[in-house]
């Protein structure tokens, strides 16, 4: 691995390819500061909390495999390289509005619902990571980002961290 750059970030997001254009450019910004990881999975960091703040067999399954160094969570496998190997200390999660994965905009009762939801899937996503990578002395940053559908094919990437 050449030395030259450092790694700034990594993003969690949503494979969907409506994103591409937008998250090219937001990442052509951020990785002026570095190289940014990305982890590109559908639904985002969906999976990761279904499978580790899930019910109690899931999380078994997912824990019971880790002895063995079998992540079921692609999420969890990309975050253990780019924390421990890449030295990345900022995490973003991006999730997005009308996501197939979690059913489209249609499963929900409004915008606001279906912002409420990501917003709660990220909170839950950030006490796993900050669980998962406890060692002393590591402080992450996790920011929630959440991608809106614009008119025609544009979206817009707003921050929905609370403090
Ligand atoms: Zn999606």
């Amino acid at each position: 691995m050449s030395e030259h750059r450092k790694f700034k970030a990594v993003l969690v997001a949503c494979q969907d390819g409506r994103l591409g254009k937008t998250n090219a450019e937001w990442l052509q910004k951020l990785r002026e500061g570095g190289e940014v990881d990305t982890i590109l999975v559908a639904g985002g960091i969906q999976e990761l909390v279904f499978w580790y703040d899930g019910n109690l067999i899931l999380r078994f399954i997912a824990w019971f495999l880790g002895l063995f160094g079998i992540y079921v969570s692609s999420v969890i496998r990309g975050l253990e390289v780019s924390v421990r190997l890449h030295g990345i200390r900022e995490i973003y999660f991006q999730q997005h509005e009308d996501c197939g994965a979690v059913g489209g905009s249609s499963a929900f009762d409004g915008e606001s619902e279906e912002l409420e939801y990501h917003r709660d899937l990220m909170v839950r996503a950030e006490q796993i990571v900050l669980r998962r990578f406890s060692d002393p002395g590591l402080v992450l940053l996790v920011r929630f980002k959440y991608a809106r559908k614009l008119h025609g094919e544009s979206w817009t990437i707003i921050g929905l961290n609370t403090q």
